[in-house]
C-alpha cells in the first residue's frame, strides 16, 4: 500500500462497506444514515430553479451571501446567538468538510484534541491527517453521559481543542444544557477551542431541546459550531454544510477549506437557505416524524432480544448484541445479520479509537430514518430470524 501512513489505520469507511453489502445482498439498509424520501418541496424546487436560472458556476469562496445570511438568521432564531454573515459564517462541502477544515486549519503536529468516543469516523482521521492526537473520553452505556471529571483529567499542556458532538452519533444521546455549559467552562479555564458538531440539531425527541454550544457562557468566542442541511432537509447527497464562530477561528478553517474543495454546490446553496427559513412547524415535524420511526423500530429490537439503549435524538439507536450472541463481535454479527436476516446495520467498534475498541465490541447501530414500510420489512425479517 502506498497510502500516507497517517491514513493507513482507517481503511475504507464502514459506511461504504456496509452500503455496498446491502446492495449486493438486497438487504434492508439500516446502516448508513441517509433518509429514503425527498426533503421539502420548497427546498427541492429552489434548487431546480437555481439550476434553470444559470447558478451553475463556482459560488464565492465563503459561500453565497443568501445562504450565509440564512445561517446567521437560523442561529439567531433558534439559539439567540448573533454571527456576522460576512466574517463569522463559512459554507462548506457538508459538515464533513467543515470538520476537516476546522481541524486542518487549527491543529499543529503533536497538538491534542479531547474527543468523546464512540465518534463519527472522520474526526479521528482528520486529527491524524493534521499530525495531531485524539485523546478519547469513553461514553459508556446505558446512559452514554460524558464524564466531565475525565475531561478535566484529559487536559494537558498540548491540548488545543475539545470536539463535541451533540446530538450524538451513534448513540442518539443529547448532552444536557448543564453538560454543555460545563464543557464550555472547562474550555474557558484552559483557553481551549471548542469544535461543536451539531448536525442533528433539529432531530431531537421526547420534548427535549438542543442548545447550541455557543449559547453557554464563555463559549461563543472560542467555539466553531458545525452543521449541515443534509439531515434537517433530507438532502444528504447535496453536501451543503457550514461552520459559525468568531472571525479568527472561521478564518483558520477557511484557510484549509479553500484548498480542499474551494467551493461546492452553487444551486443547492439558495435551496438550503430557503429550508433554513421554513416555519417552526417544519422543524418540529421532522423531529416528530423521526420519533415515530424510532418507536416503530425499537420494540422489534427489544423483542429480538437486544439490549436497546435509549435514543433521544439523531437517526440512530444503539443496541448490545451480547444477550443473543454472547462473545460475538459487532462486525461479525452485522455480517451474519446481513446474510441470514437480510438487514444491514453498523458495528459501533469503528467509532472508537484502537485503544478503546473493546468498549464497542458488541454494540451495533441501527438507523431509523427510513420509510415506514422499509422499517416494517426490517422488523419482519428480524422477527423471523433465529440468531
Ligand atoms: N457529523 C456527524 C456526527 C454525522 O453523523 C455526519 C453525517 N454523516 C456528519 C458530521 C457529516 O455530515 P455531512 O453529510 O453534511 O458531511
Ligand atoms: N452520517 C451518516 C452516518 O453516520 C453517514 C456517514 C457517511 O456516509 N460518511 O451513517
Amino acid at each position: 500500500m502506498t497510502v500516507n501512513p497517517r491514513l493507513a489505520p482507517f481503511g475504507t469507511t464502514i459506511f461504504a462497506e456496509m452500503s455496498a453489502l446491502a446492495i449486493e445482498l438486497d438487504a434492508v439498509n439500516l446502516g448508513q444514515g441517509f433518509p429514503d424520501t425527498d426533503g421539502p418541496t420548497e427546498v427541492l424546487d429552489t434548487a431546480v430553479e437555481a439550476i434553470r436560472s444559470g447558478l451553475n458556476q463556482y459560488p464565492p469562496g465563503p459561500g453565497m451571501l443568501v445562504l450565509r445570511q440564512a445561517i446567521a438568521e437560523h442561529q439567531r432564531r433558534f439559539y439567540g446567538v448573533d454571527y456576522d454573515a460576512d466574517s463569522e459564517v463559512l459554507v462548506t462541502a457538508g459538515a464533513t468538510e467543515a470538520i476537516a477544515g476546522a481541524l486542518l486549519g487549527l491543529l499543529q503536529p503533536d497538538d491534542e484534541v479531547v474527543v468523546f468516543e464512540p465518534m463519527y469516523d472522520s474526526y479521528q482521521a482528520c486529527i491524524a491527517l493534521a499530525g495531531a492526537r485524539s485523546v478519547p473520553i469513553v461514553l459508556r452505556p446505558p446512559g452514554y453521559r460524558p464524564d466531565l471529571d475525565a475531561v478535566r483529567r484529559a487536559i494537558g499542556p498540548r491540548t488545543k481543542a475539545i470536539l463535541v458532538n451533540s446530538p450524538h452519533n451513534p448513540t442518539g444521546t443529547l448532552f444536557t444544557a448543564d453538560e454543555m455549559a460545563t464543557i464550555a467552562r472547562i474550555a474557558t479555564e484552559h483557553n481551549l477551542i471548542i469544535i461543536s458538531d451539531e448536525v442533528y440539531e433539529h432531530l431531537v425527541f421526547d420534548g427535549l431541546r438542543h442548545h447550541s454550544m455557543a449559547e453557554h457562557p464563555g463559549a461563543r468566542e472560542r467555539t466553531l459550531v458545525i452543521s449541515s442541511g443534509g439531515k434537517t432537509f433530507r438532502t444528504t447527497g447535496w453536501k451543503i454544510g457550514w461552520l459559525c464562530g468568531p472571525a479568527n477561528l472561521v478564518g483558520a478553517a477557511r484557510a484549509a477549506k479553500q484548498f480542499l474543495t474551494y467551493v461546492n454546490g452553487a444551486p443547492f446553496q439558495p435551496a438550503i437557505a430557503r429550508g433554513l427559513g421554513l416555519p417552526d412547524s417544519y422543524f418540529a415535524g421532522v423531529a416528530r416524524d423521526l420519533q415515530e420511526r424510532r418507536d416503530q423500530l425499537v420494540p422489534t429490537l427489544r423483542a429480538v432480544g437486544f439490549d436497546v439503549f435509549a435514543s433521544s435524538s439523531t437517526y440512530f439507536v444503539t443496541v448490545d448484541v451480547a444477550p443473543i450472541a454472547p462473545g460475538t463481535g459487532g462486525k461479525e454479527f452485522c455480517l451474519r445479520m446481513a446474510r441470514e436476516a437480510g438487514v444491514v446495520a453498523i458495528p459501533n467498534e469503528v467509532f472508537y479509537t484502537a485503544q478503546n475498541r473493546t468498549a464497542g465490541r458488541s454494540l451495533v447501530r441501527f438507523a431509523f430514518c427510513k420509510r415506514r414500510e422499509v422499517i416494517a420489512e426490517a422488523c419482519e425479517r428480524l422477527g423471523r430470524w433465529k440468531p
